[in-house]
């Protein structure tokens, strides 16, 4: 049997059409897409014993049935229970929640090998779900953990994968010039084999690194094809810089910070009847710094001077609060404000480029639909990014070249060392807001074990009773498998409803409709719905002045920088706010940083603390095919970085056109 890399995946045993249209949900369609889809994290069999210091590892465990396993009902699904222990004594309880057929296959007096993460509540161990063996698996195998994908567990993923991975590898092309590929580096096919099928934990290191270096070389690629364009490029300098209208405007008076930015940014824009290199201007800023309403005072020296300005959001969500902040501040200015998203119509759209084809100045709002090469913008003079970290530079670029050449102006949402934002922004200006807006309380930060759960949702009903909104952030959106040791939204969702069952809530996630996600968030924002359980969509830029308790389970998976946004999510109107961080078991550095988080309010002192623990991955967030090459395997460090701008150098410098052309545009590299 032959696979191509173009095969759609119906060519593989076991996807039928059923199965193709939900792979296809997840934009995979070809046998490419699919072996393209990394392991999220590895799993090494070895056999533990039953104690509390395994807790929280993974491990497989040689266990006899103490009790004839009994059928239980809880939240609406049915569970499978019985108790079982060591051969040291050690006792544990193993559940199977949606598996009753189990009660007739798993009897009192059976020995087998149960592998899973061993869990504790209430001072019990727990097995969830746990893999059975009746044989002891092989010591030391590595298992790859696949994201979930079209309902395929994690197994069935990687059966498919192991179906057509041997014949495909000799098709896979390199995009990297062999002399330009560290020679400890595995090519790419070996790399791609070594992912899916590592024998040892080390194998899926060096792999890892592989794919972590090629982003990295891609990234810097495009970055110095965009130094050198806005090197040579000019553009007129701005001749009008009379900013009180705005500032009459404002319903407050700006920070020291903020004005000392302004105009930086200013320096930058006007110049009248010169020429100059467009702008090229980081701005970065702590959680509710203030950064949207500088952006807005670069907004409208664009609109003086006659010229558009394109503002692009990470999400929908942030997107669209942009977009009512920023059209009840300009629209009274004279300033028509769009709002261009995946869920605006056809219709909404002509309507929209009819507007911002013509030669009157507009603000177009939006999430990367900007990028998009229907999205007609004429007369555009400025392109802003807003969090920026969201974004790879090949989206900068695309908006930045909407057009002619436009000013830029990057917005960072996690405050970036300096050291590593000189680096990764090399040939950009940084503008830094050091200063919050005054009035700002400090978010008073808890960090509590889970079994303290009840007490946190009673507190969470006492704020919501004083007219209060909080928000509950879990790791994973569902925990599919029933096996993960963390938190999941849908099972959180499910259990606080039956705890606070007065209290009007909702569930956000990423996998939900666009719409549906609206229409959550602007119940939110109206205060009709109090508790917002959610995974970190809602980690960016989300203004909501009456919520003021954020609650963070399994806090321990976050990086500093991300706990420190999310927190920042609450304190932003005038009542005294709260962060609850819980976390059971989670080690002695995850610890240490989770306290690091209650004493330290600063974003700049979090992040520097975050790159000298983790390393510069923290940064990043995660890579869109859900392969979390940084939290995982620590494969980004700041020598992999600089070796990757080096040799992206060399690459832009001697490579022929042609093979350039793919980071100018938006191909996938694959
Ligand atoms: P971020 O830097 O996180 O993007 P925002 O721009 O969303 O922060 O600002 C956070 C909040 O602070 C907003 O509600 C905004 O209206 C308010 N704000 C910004 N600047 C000032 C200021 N100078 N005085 C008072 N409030 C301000
Ligand atoms: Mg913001």
């Amino acid at each position: 049997m032959a696979f191509l890399l173009s095969d759609s995946v119906s060519v593989l045993k076991g996807v039928g059409p059923a199965r193709e249209k939900a792979l296809a949900k997840e934009k995979i369609h070809t046998l490419s897409d699919l072996i393209f889809l990394f392991p999220k994290d590895y799993r090494v069999l070895r056999v533990l014993p039953i104690s509390e210091e395994n807790c929280g590892v993974f491990g497989v465990f040689f266990l006899s049935v103490d009790s004839a396993p009994g059928l239980y009902s809880s939240a609406g699904r049915k569970i499978v229970r019985f108790s079982a222990s060591d051969e040291d004594g050690g006792k544990v309880i193993i559940l199977y929640p949606h598996q009753p057929y189990l009660i007739r296959q798993i009897q009192r007096g059976d020995k087998a090998y149960f592998a899973g993460t061993l869990t504790q509540k209430n001072g019990r161990l727990y097995l969830f779900s746990p893999k059975r063996y009746k044989d002891a698996p092989e010591d030391g195998k590595v298992i790859p953990v696949y994201p979930s994908v079209g309902g395929l567990s994690s197994e069935a993923t990687g059966k498919l994968i192991a179906q057509c991975l041997p014949y495909l590898l000799d098709q896979i092309k390199d995009p990297i010039p062999p002399a330009l590929i560290p020679a400890r580096m595995p090519p790419r096919n070996k790399a791609l084999f070594l992912l899916h099928a590592p024998v040892t934990i080390e194998d899926a290191h060096r792999a890892a690194e592989r794919f972590s270096f090629e982003e990295w070389f891609a990234y810097f690629v495009r970055a110095h094809l965009f130094n050198k364009k806005t090197k040579t490029a000019r553009v007129p300098g701005f001749d009008k810089a009379d900013l009180s209208p705005f500032l009459k405007a404002l319903p407050f008076s700006l920070t020291p910070a903020q004005k000392r930015v302004i105009e930086e940014i200013k320096n930058d824009l006007v110049a009248p009847k010169q020429m100059i290199p467009p702008m090229d201007r980081l701005l970065q800023g702590d959680v509710g710094s203030g950064k949207t309403i500088v952006c807005a005072a670069a907004i409208y020296l664009t609109f003086q001077n006659h010229y558009s300005s394109l503002l692009m959001a990470p999400t929908e969500i942030l997107a669209q609060q942009h977009y009512r902040t920023l059209s009840r501040l300009f629209e009274p200015l004279g300033l028509p404000v769009y709002l261009l998203t995946g869920s605006t119509t056809k219709k909404e759209r002509t309507e929209i480029f009819s507007h911002t084809q013509s030669d009157a100045p507009y603000l177009l709002i939006g999430t990367h639909a900007l990028t998009e090469d229907s999205a007609k913008c004429a007369g555009v003079a400025l392109a802003i990014t807003d969090e920026q970290h969201r974004f790879g530079v090949r989206q900068r670029n695309l908006l930045a070249n909407k057009g002619r050449a436009t000013h830029s102006l990057v917005m960072s949402a996690t405050p970036i060392p300096r050291s590593l934002a000189m680096f990764l922004f090399s040939g950009s200006h940084i503008s830094v807001i050091d200063t919050l807006p005054p009035g700002r309380k400090e978010i008073e930060t808890f960090y509590v074990g889970e079994d303290k759960i009840d007490r946190v949702y009673a507190f969470i009903r006492e704020r919501v009773q004083c007219g209060e909104q909080a928000y509950l952030v879990c790791p994973l959106i569902e925990d599919e498998n029933k096996n993960s040791p963390l938190n999941s939204a849908k099972d959180e969702f499910l259990s606080i409803d039956q705890k606070l069952p007065e209290i009007p809530k909702a569930l956000l996630h990423g996998r939900m409709k666009n719409d549906e996600k609206k229409r959550v968030m602007d119940a939110f924002v109206a205060g009709e719905i109090k508790i917002l359980v959610s995974t970190t969509v809602i980690e960016v830029g989300v203004d909501v002045p009456r919520a003021t308790v954020m609650c963070v389970r399994s806090a321990e998976r976050f990086g500093l920088s991300q706990l420190h946004q999310l927190r920042g999510r609450v304190g932003r109107g005038g009542d005294k706010s709260y962060c609850i961080l819980l976390s059971s078991h989670p080690g002695k550095a995850a610890r240490e940083r989770l306290k690091k988080l209650c004493d330290c309010h600063d974003g700049f002192e979090l992040a520097k603390y975050d790159l000298k623990t983790r390393g510069p991955g923290e940064f990043f967030g995660t890579r869109q095919s859900g392969f979390d090459l940084d939290l995982n395997l620590g494969a980004t460090s700041m020598e992999l970085m600089k070796e990757a701008q080096t040799l992206a150098e060399t690459f832009v410098n001697t490579a022929p056109l042609e093979a350039l052309a793919p980071y100018e545009n938006k191909m996938r590299l694959n």
